[in-house]
């Protein structure tokens, strides 16, 4: 028998439509591409958004078309999301830092129809675009004034495409599962793969994200989404904070230390969200110049470990630290480290321990840590597995792969190495490819960096396994240092012994200008490992 409820399909674009009815005059201010800030409420973006809608529906965009956007965190882009999901398109977003090559493999693989632009990327995709054949025609976020002469096909500004639009548009219906966004992984392995969003996993995923113990805000908060909406589906920002009137701040392009502080504090943020890399600029700007943040009452930081010392940095500002995990085939929210009872009265280092773990899954993430073999590995806070994942926002198959993505049980393996303890907390040990092996026991890569973050004078650290005859593999320290700071190898080894056990301290350190990272903000550990494949240890002899 089935119930008797309605058919209330969970579309994105209801989201939106909420958030105009209910919370209509709530503001969303942008720094804009073009410079000045710009506000605006969500009742204009729920109005601009159907014009959107009016415009690729009169284009000819239908049902499963894509639609990319390459653009930062504005209300535009906002706006673009909403009006292309709300006629059944699929919103593609494309991560600008990707090498162009990378950009023109995933706009043909996703054969993207039209593409939807900010100005600070017109030179790039004006030497590709002959490349990415599909797209039809380009629509810069600008307005005429600013809109520049350009060679991209069929190129118009966004303001003067949307006065052709009178908004007399209404949504079309489509089942739930229709797919509302693709986002391709940034892929260290590879082609990168695309994961596409249906509009059921998004308003579910909007609902987990919504949870106190997740990002939690209310109508009553300020949001600033540093991360941004091309990364992991925006981490569920673009839809969990217009679901509860949640007043949101778009950085636009300038994520500097010095921008994010002048937005943080000027539009009064209670609520921010973005990777450890952001956190880090943030945090030295502060420091330098002795600023503080007071109505900032809650720092989300995932995509990579959130170092321990950069967690007791916010606690000590009376903000509370949330370290989350997940990824782009998690929507992303995997797991939360909000202190559950009896954790939420520790106290000092013991309050940071917990902190630092990557905390427990909210309800529609299930987990499950196995062996290489597929068997379930206890919950006891020290035996490491594989870690794996399901719920109604986990991919169960990439966009045109055809492989199998699931095990038996319809768990996701997400390549990550993790132990879980009776408490349900998760604590990441590497990716899979990551973990050093040394004499067939294994080393966490993440456990040194954070450890080596924690001195003082280093500012990022990033420990790669390098050979070793005997061990097979021996961790080597690499070190960014902080401006103007000069520093020794055997003052990081001083400051990180018995810190961890003896046979984990790294064999040796070396000091580079700059640590790399990937389009998304992680470190690029196989561009270090090309870089020091035949780097010789000193005790290798040994
Ligand atoms: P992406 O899909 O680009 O967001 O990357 C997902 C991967 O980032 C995960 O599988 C992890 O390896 C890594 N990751 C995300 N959050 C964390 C975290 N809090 N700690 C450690 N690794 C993380």
């Amino acid at each position: 028998m089935l119930g008797l409820m309605q058919d209330w399909p969970l579309l994105c674009h209801r989201i939106i439509e909420h958030a105009a009815q209910v919370h209509g005059n709530q503001e969303v201010v942008t720094r804009s591409v073009e410079g000045p800030i710009v506000r605006t409420t969500y009742a204009q973006i729920h109005r601009r958004a159907l014009k959107v809608s009016q415009m690729l529906d009169r284009a000819g965009i239908k049902l499963g078309d894509r639609v990319a956007t390459i653009a930062w965190n504005t209300a535009r882009h906002l706006e673009c999301w909403y009006g292309i999901m709300g006629i059944g398109a699929i919103c593609h977003t494309v991560n600008p830092r990707l090498f162009p090559d990378q950009i023109v493999w995933i706009v043909n693989h996703a054969q993207d129809r039209v593409m939807i632009t900010d100005l600070t990327f017109i030179p790039i995709l004006e030497k590709i675009a002959d490349k990415m054949p599909s797209v039809e025609r380009y629509i810069v976020l600008t307005d005429a004034e600013h809109m520049p002469q350009t060679t991209l096909k069929n190129a118009v500004a966004y303001e003067e495409w949307l006065k052709e639009a009178d908004g007399d548009f209404a949504w079309k219906s489509f089942d739930e599962n229709t797919a509302a966004a693709m986002c391709y992984t940034s892929g260290t392995t590879g082609d990168p793969k695309g994961v596409l969003y249906s509009h059921r996993s998004n308003v579910l995923h909007a609902l987990m994200a919504n949870n106190g113990d997740s990002l939690g805000t209310r109508a009553s908060d300020t949001m600033l989404p540093v991360v941004p909406l091309f990364h992991a589906n925006s981490w569920g920002i673009a839809f969990s904070a217009p679901s509860m009137g949640t007043k949101l701040v778009m950085p636009g392009a300038k994520l500097d230390g010095a921008s994010v502080y002048e937005l943080l504090s000027t539009e009064k943020v209670t609520h921010t969200a973005g990777v450890p890399t952001v956190w880090l600029m943030l945090l030295q700007y502060m420091a330098k110049e002795k600023l503080t943040l007071p109505d900032l009452r809650m720092v989300v930081c995932g995509g990579s470990a959130m170092p321990r010392s950069m967690i007791k940095a916010f606690v000590d500002m009376g903000c509370e630290a949330r370290h989350a995990w997940g990824m782009t085939e998690m929507s992303p929210i995997g797991t939360l480290a909000a202190l559950k009872p009896p954790f939420d009265k520790l106290e000092g280092d013991e309050r940071l321990d917990r902190l630092s773990t990557q905390g427990y899954p909210p309800f529609g993430v299930q987990m499950k840590i196995t062996d290489d073999a597929g068997t379930d590995v206890p919950w006891d806070g020290k035996t490491f597995g594989r870690l794996k994942v399901s719920g109604p926002a986990v991919a169960k198959a990439y966009y045109r792969v055809d492989t199998e993505i699931l095990d038996d049980q319809g768990f996701f393996d997400t390549g990550d190495v993790a132990t879980v303890d009776a408490d349900a907390y998760m604590r990441i040990t590497d990716r899979s490819k990551d973990v050093i092996k040394s004499g067939g026991e294994w080393i966490s890569s993440i456990d040194l960096e954070n450890l080596a973050v924690g001195h003082p004078k280093v500012a990022e650290a990033a420990v790669i396994g390098v050979y070793h005859p005997k061990w097979d593999e021996r961790p080597l320290l690499i070190c960014q240092l902080k401006p103007d700071v000069t520093c020794t190898r055997d003052e990081i080894l001083q400051y990180m012994d018995g810190k961890i056990a003896k046979w984990w301290m790294p064999d040796d350190i070396v000091f580079v200008e700059a640590i790399p990272h990937t389009a998304t903000g992680k470190i690029l550990k196989t561009a270090l490992r090309d870089q020091f494949k035949t780097y010789s240890l000193p005790n290798a002899a040994a």
